[in-house]
């Protein structure tokens, strides 16, 4: 029974509904042309699917749970604007309200629950036509930890269909110490180095990491969701991007399912990211992650001297 479910298990949930939502108005959106683009800054863009998505996962939590801090990229915040009642959510996923919650986390109060949002990652190849690249990422925090994360892909092999917009999409989550769901981890083939970095957010010291680590191919993809979806699903061994640039939102979520699934992202020095309300929104040193603690540490080692010293800050 969905309240009798603890809090965290609740969130997520809820979470996964609300991420479905948002992927359903991220392709009408783009099926209805009109993006409404804006630039927030260098190379920096929102359009209409990225401020109504954040208005309905905020609107939709915040009803569900009152007390919660959500923290989303666009921030203009989805409770002051209006929402078409249609978009409002209320359901929540079944599966994960029935999943055994881990025994530090059942008694969690909405007061120490930090929730970040970002409504659609890779919104510069969203506008691209890359529709492959996007995800919806909801990730929650007790305290300064990721314990759980919801990445929705609103076009997953949308190629099956007859029209992108028809394409259902997949939502995956992920709580540590409890497992994954809606979809298959694999391993990345033995023996060979695929890194994925970004596409668009590309720079010097970015490519002397790449460089070091000597790959034996590199994805070139969008949004940091997409990059931790290809370690989860063994396509690529390590996402490497030796840049600030990525905000905790980018991260939290990715985060927590890849632990969940036992691996591991910090930042290029091998620290972890926190994730309480105060923490700073830049992910200032990086993004190092990898699907095993193995490949994570030996790709860490990798990591040159004049690289560790520009991003220690
Ligand atoms: P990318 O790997 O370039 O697709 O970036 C992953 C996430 O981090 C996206 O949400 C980007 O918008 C964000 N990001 C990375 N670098 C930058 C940057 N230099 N400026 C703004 N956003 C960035
Ligand atoms: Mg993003
Ligand atoms: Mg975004």
């Amino acid at each position: 029974m969905a309240q009798s479910a603890p809090l965290i298990l609740r969130i997520v949930a809820s979470s996964v509904s609300a991420a479905n939502q948002a992927g359903k108005i991220i392709r009408d959106v783009m099926s209805k042309g009109e993006l409404g683009i804006v630039d927030k800054g260098v190379n920096d863009l929102q359009t209409e699917a990225d401020r109504t998505a954040q208005r309905c996962i905020v609107s939709s939590l915040s009803k569900q749970f009152p007390s919660i801090k959500i923290i989303g990229e666009e921030d203009q915040g989805g409770q002051e604007c209006p929402l078409p009642p249609e978009w409002l959510v209320t359901d929540s996923d079944p599966g994960v309200l029935n999943l055994q919650c881990p025994k530090d986390l059942q008694n969690v109060k909405e007061e120490e629950v930090v929730v970040w949002v970002d409504p659609l990652d890779g919104t510069s190849e969203y506008t691209q036509g890359l529709l492959d690249h996007v995800t919806v990422l909801i990730g929650v925090a007790v305290g300064e930890r990721a314990v759980g994360g919801v990445i929705h892909q609103p076009y997953f092999e949308y190629q099956k269909f007859e029209r992108p917009d028809l394409a259902p999409g997949r939502t995956i989550w992920g709580i540590p110490g409890v497992g994954t769901g809606g979809f298959e981890p694999r391993v990345a083939e033995v023996g060979k180095r695929i890194v994925t970095t970004t596409r668009s957010h590309s720079n010097a010291l970015v490519q002397s990491a790449l460089d070091a680590i000597q790959p034996t191919e590199v994805l070139r993809v969008g949004g940091a969701g997409h990059k931790v979806m290809l370690l989860l699903e063994g396509k690529a061994h390590a996402y490497v991007f030796a840049s600030a640039g990525c905000k905790k939102w980018d991260t939290c979520a990715p985060e927590a399912i890849l632990s969940a699934a036992g691996g591991t992202l910090t930042d290029m020095l091998g620290r972890p990211y926190l994730y309480h309300a105060s923490v700073q929104h830049l992910n200032a040193s990086g993004v190092l992650a990898a699907a095993t603690k193995e490949d994570h540490a030996w790709y860490a080692s990798k990591v040159p001297d004049s690289v560790r010293q520009k991003l220690s800050g």
